[in-house]
Parts: structure tokens; sequence; C-alpha cells
């Protein structure tokens, strides 16, 4: 049996004592989740607008989820891929169905799907493509986030992720987001096998990119053969509006990048679809994880992608995204504290004005907790507001009055 916490202080000095201090979190301890509510140790309930970084976009704790976990854990769990399981060919035809691929690789963390992707692109920029040996390049976008491995910080520009972490892996080259001459550029370059991008950069601070750069993204990469490898880890699964992000622009990704949100929340799930001429390019041995497509994320992943479809939350997403931008810009229109709102459905951010090193948006994050909301700045002056898509429209007027209350008070 694990030891009870009895209080936030207490977990907090334990995690500070025992733990790698590799998070700078509120000070704030949770110890359940229902829907779009969390609650701390001390029995505050808090709206979610983080979702863990969007792998909750079903709610916390999802009772058809959890149903679906529980149900498979006393079935089995893991038997690695050294033996067939009864539930991955199931998801894999479930997932390949749902996105309109032909083949679908899991593996466990987003980190992990992103590097799954660029090995494949790599293999057949050689293989397909004629890329000499060991020169294929990676096309990559400024303030890009994909996540933490060594060879995923080599493609990011972000000093905090990169600072002492070298050496690098080469075969990245680096171009500005949202830039269409730059992309054409780039990827005239023969070598280029991939163009790896968000196609609204999450992590970075809700980057969206024109309106047609992404179809026009896709056209040049057929326009000279590169794979498009879209990492929706963030975006996808019905967080802005639509299952994908890329669907707002009708563009097919060739290499289409999932987690989070892929186990609603209850464990690491990743994936990368592919079709045939792509995948199958992989032979027993190049690759693999011990626990990627276990049956228990076989069987939770099915749900998990079924919850959203049964629930309409991209329509929800899309509706209420526009319900919380029209209350923030009006916020933005009574106060000069904000200097920008933007997003799509319910991925979407606020810009403080103030430099990123201030403490203005910590402590208006500080605020709204008190107020019972939480979420949290990235990279100093932006504050990401991407709630549960479960969430109601009376509820997010309730959470908009409390944004509203705590920056008007810090005006003050
Ligand atoms: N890609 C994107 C777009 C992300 O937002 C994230 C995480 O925030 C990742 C990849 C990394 O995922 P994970 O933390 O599961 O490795």
């Amino acid at each position: 049996m694990v030891e009870m916490i009895n209080s936030s202080k207490e977990a907090i000095e334990l995690e500070e004592r025992y733990g790698a201090h590799n998070y700078h979190p509120l000070p704030v301890v949770l110890t359940k989740g229902e829907g779009v509510y969390v609650w701390d140790v001390e029995g505050k309930r808090y709206y979610d607008f983080l979702s863990a970084y969007s792998a909750v976009n079903q709610g916390h704790c999802h009772p058809r989820i959890i149903s679906a976990l529980i149900d498979q854990a006393k079935e089995l769990t893991l038997t690695s891929r050294a033996f067939y399981n009864d539930k991955l060919g199931i998801a894999e035809k479930y997932i390949c169905d749902t996105f309109g691929y032909q083949k679908a690789l899991f593996m466990n963390s987003g980190a992990e799907a992103n590097e799954t992707a660029i090995k494949l692109a790599r293999k057949w920029g050689y293989r397909r493509k004629g890329i000499k040996e060991n020169k294929a390049v990676i096309v990559v976008a400024q303030r890009n986030f994909h996540g933490r491995t060594t060879t995923i910080i080599s493609a990011s520009t972000d000093s905090a992720a990169r600072k002492d972490f070298g050496p690098f892996m080469p075969g990245f080259d680096i171009i500005n987001y949202d830039d269409l001459t730059a992309l054409e550029k780039a990827l005239s370059n023969p070598d280029v096998c991939g163009l790896w991008i968000e196609p609204i950069q999450g992590e970075a601070g809700v980057y969206v990119p024109q309106q047609g750069y992404l179809k026009a993204a896709e056209k040049l990469c057929r326009k000279h053969n590169v794979l498009l490898m879209m990492d929706e880890i963030q975006t996808g699964l019905a967080r802005t509006g639509k299952m994908l992000a890329c669907d707002h622009e009708n563009v097919r990704p060739d290499l289409l990048i999932l987690g989070k949100a892929l186990s609603g929340g209850t464990m690491p799930v990743s994936c990368v679809l592919a079709d045939d001429v792509i995948m199958l390019l992989l032979k027993p041995g190049e690759h693999g994880s011990t626990f990627g497509g276990n049956p228990l994320a076989a069987a939770v992943c099915i749900e998990s992608l079924q919850v959203i479809k049964d629930e309409n939350l991209a329509e929800n997403a899309h509706k209420l995204g526009v319900v919380l931008r029209e209350r923030l810009q009006k916020l933005a229109e009574k106060t000069n504290l904000i200097s920008k709102v933007r997003g799509k459905g319910l991925l979407n951010a606020i810009v403080i004005n103030d430099t990123p090193e201030s403490e203005t948006a910590w402590n208006l994050c500080l605020g709204f907790a008190k107020e019972g909301l939480l979420a949290k700045p990235t990279h100093g002056n932006i504050i990401r507001l991407a709630p549960p898509l479960v969430i109601t429209e009376e509820q997010i007027h309730e959470c908009a009055d409390i944004i509203e209350k705590c920056i008007l008070d810090l005006k003050k």
C-alpha cells in the first residue's frame, strides 16, 4: 500500500527533496480528477485548463476509458512483441480506418513516436529517394517542440532544451515557421527526405500559421519528393476543432504522428501512421519498444478514440473555442495586460504584455489557481488555455469570468 499524503506542503517537500528538479510546477498538489475538474489534497476543486498538455482531451478519468483499462488489465497487460496478442491487430485496424492509412506503428511517449518517424523518413530517403548513405536531411521549424530525446533536441532552437546536452545529431535544417519562401528553398535540397512540423506550434505558445500554409507545405513536399511528417501529438484528436489540425486544410501527411490523448491520459500511448510504401521499409529487428503495442494500450486507445467520436468532441472544441476567444478578445480590449489572443478550437493562448523574464504571467496563474482554475505559462509570458474538450458552454463562461477577474484585479 502507498503511504498517504496529508497536505500539499508535505507532498511538495517530498518531491523537492527526492525528485529531480526538472520541472517548475505551480504549488498545487492534485489527488483526484473527473471530467474538467481536478481536486487538490485539501479538497479544493479547480478547472483544469492545461489538460496535461492536451493528453486528457476526453476529460479526467473518463468512465468508459477507465472501464476499458480495468477490463483489459485483468486479462493481459504486456506480452512484448516477441509474441502476438489478441488486441494489437484490432487497435491497428481501428486507428488505420479512423485516419485513412494502411499501417500503424504503436510506441509509448510522443518523443518515441517522433523518433520512429525520423527513422522512417530517413530510411525512405535512402531506399526510395536515393539519397546517399548518412546524408539525409530533415527540415524543421524554428520554435518547434517534438520532445526531449537527444536526437529531437538536436532539431530544437530552444536554448533551455539544448544547453549542455550536446553533441547534437546532424541532419536537421532549421527554417522559419510559416515561411513558404524559406520552405521552398530548403526542400529543393535533393538530400531532404522529410519536412517535420507541428500544424500549430503548441509548446512554443500556440502559434497558428497563416491560413493555407499547411496546404502549400504539402504541395511543396509533393513537388520536391519529400515526406510530410506531421507532429499532431498536441494538436490532434479533436483539440483544435477537427479530429486533426491538418483537417482544417485538407492535408494528408505521409507520416502522421499521434500521442497524448490516444489514451485519454491513462497511460503513454503514441503511434505513427503511414502507408505501406513507407512503413514496410522497417524490417524485424530494426525498430521497436518493449511496451509499444501492448494489449492494455491497444484496448485503451480504441476506447479513447471512440469516446472522441461518440461525444463529438471536435465539434464541441470548435464551438466553445469560438466562445472562449470572443470572451478573451473582449477582455483584451479592456486591458493593456493582454497583447494577443490566439488559437484554434480549444487550444488557445493569451500573450501577456510583459517580457518573458517577468513574473507577471506566473503571478496571474497563481491568481487563477486561487480562484479555481489551473493554467501554466509557457516561455514566460504566454498562458496556454486548453481545457478538456468535454467542457460545457456554461463552464467556459465561468472560466472566462475567472480569467477576467484575475486580469482586471492585477491591473488595479
Ligand atoms: N510533440 C509535441 C507537439 C508535443 O507537444 C509533445 C509534448 O508536449 C511531444 C511531441 C512530446 O511528447 P511526450 O512528452 O509524450 O514525449
